[in-house]
This record gives C-alpha cells, structure tokens and sequence, in this order.
C-alpha cells in the first residue's frame, strides 16, 4: 500500500476506559448561537486534520475518538438547508469543550435545488385566497431502515462535503481526513458505503497531484461498525451524549419517534452500561420498541 493508506477502524485500537476529558467550554447551553459563530478557534493552533462533524451521535463520538488519540481535528460542519441548526450547535459545543477548531461551510444556497429530501424540504406552503399551495415533505417515523427512509436522503451529501474537506486538508497540509459514516447508513445512503470513500480517494489524489501531503490518510473508523458499535464506543469514550443532537426534527428535545431517534435510541440501549448513562431527554422515549418490532415483524 502506499504512503496514502484508508485506515479501517484503527486496527489494533485499545479503547481507552471511561475518562473524562479536560473540558475547556464555558458550560454554555446549547442555542442558536450557530447563526452568529461561523468560526471558533481556541487561538492555540496545533489542527493536524480535518474531520466532518455534523454534531450527530456518530461524528461527535468519532471527534472523542480522534481525540482519544492524540490527534487534533479543525472539525467541520456544513450548512447544507438543513431543516433546523441544532446539531450545528452541537458540533460547536464539542468544539468548545474538546478546544478544537472548528469551521461552519455554508452551503445553504443549493436548499431550493435539492429540496426534494424531508431533511431540507422548507415548510412553504402558503395560503392565497383559500388555496393552499407549496408543498412540504413531512420527516417520517419508524425504524431507520424502513422504507420509508430513502425520503431522508440529500443528494450527494458526502460528495460534497469531502470535497470541500479535502480541499482545506489539502490546503493546510492535514495529516488526515476524518469522516463517520457507518456500516448501518449502507441500505439507505449509498455515499456511505466503502466503494464510494475508496472511488472519493482515488479522486483526490488524481485532483492534488503535487499537493498532497503525505503521509496521507482518509480515516473512516466507523465504516464498518454499526451504530451499536458507535453507541459503545460512546459510552467507554465518555462522550455526553446529551449535547449531540441526532432528531431529524428540530424540536427543544429529540422526538423519539423519527428514524434516527429510534436507531440511536435502539444502539443506547444496546450498550452494556448502567441505565441512565444516556442523559438526552426524549419526547417519547418507549416508541423505539414498537417500530423495532414492527420493523422486524415486517421482515
Ligand atoms: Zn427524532
């Protein structure tokens, strides 16, 4: 292999037990200060990659991760028109307390051009003289790996977003690459799956010829781990997963209900830990069971 290696699931990792890690943050809750900050950097530099980190359960445990390791991620976060910016907001706070730059893109101009997913779908309908028009996409609930789900999907995603990750790693000479998709995004998110990050590989060294700085690594450490998996990691990480936000929905606490809310809730409890150990607040926090089971039942 050379010198540019896909490193898969850090072999040989020892997880590090239960720690908790210095916090730097100022104990802030979590708001809507994501509209004013676009940039935070705690202004002692040392960034030794670059990792795409939407604020969820899975890129926020793969910044602990990184973390855990000595490593030192400028953390990225993209705009894309997503319904609602809390799990913006969560990704600065990880920032915050870990005492990691991180960087918000915006791309929320392309919203009107792929707005045919119920994750970027705005609420427009509008009433003229008694007719209602526009449309909206409603967010589904259920199991994640229903059907259902593929409604969820933005086009392109990752594409773009390791696109752009590639050009600022490429740009301030990063060690690596860092993003956290998983091996149960593979059914519904095709830009999740492994042909993709090798085919996305090949096209950036192909397109930084002479750029590059190598050693070089794309680090996907969950590609082949399943969100049970990241759930436990999670755990032995210390990683407070009460500031991750993960509801497809934008409301003041996670819904319980949507796809996402049921797989997270379903890899929690999955972990062999102390109940509670999870202190995310959910609006209906039984409702995973029954979708499970429906989900399985329909099999
Ligand atoms: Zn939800």
């Amino acid at each position: 292999m050379s010198a540019f290696g896909k490193l898969d699931f850090f072999p040989g990792i020892a997880v590090p037990p239960p720690q908790f890690l210095s916090l730097k943050g100022t104990g802030q809750q979590m708001g809507e200060r994501i509209l004013t900050d676009t940039n935070y950097d705690p202004g002692f530099g040392g960034s030794d990659g670059v990792a795409i980190v939407s604020g969820g359960m899975d890129s926020v445990t793969m910044t602990h991760l990184l973390f855990s390791q000595g490593k030192r991620p400028h953390m990225l976060s993209f705009d894309y028109g997503q319904r609602h910016k809390k799990e913006l907001d969560s990704a600065l706070w990880t920032a915050e307390q870990l005492g990691l730059r991180w960087s918000l893109i915006d791309l929320s101009s392309l919203t009107d051009l792929i707005a045919t997913s119920a994750l970027t779908s705005k609420d427009n309908k509008l009433e003229i003289g008694g007719l209602v028009t526009g449309s909206s996409i409603d967010v589904p609930e259920g199991h994640y790996s229903a059907d259902n789900m593929a409604i969820t999907v933005v086009p392109n995603r990752n594409m773009m977003m390791l696109s752009i990750a590639g050009a600022v790693a490429v740009s301030n000479k990063y060690d690596y690459l860092a993003a956290g998709m998983h091996a149960g995004d593979h059914a519904q998110y095709p830009d999740c799956r492994e042909d993709f990050v090798d085919a996305f590989i090949e096209a950036l060294v192909l397109g930084n010829e002479g750029f590059i700085k190598y050693p070089f690594g794309v680090l996907t450490p969950f590609i082949d781990a399943s969100k049970n998996d990241i759930a436990d990691f999670a755990y032995r990480l210390g990683v407070p997963l009460d500031k991750t936000w993960s509801c497809y929905k934008g409301g003041v606490i996670h819904c319980g209900r949507c796809g996402t809310c049921v797989e997270r809730l379903e890899a929690i409890d999955s972990v062999d830990a102390p109940d509670g150990w999870d202190r995310t607040q959910y609006a209906d926090k039984a409702y995973w069971r029954e979708a499970v089971a429906q989900y399985k039942d329909g099999q």
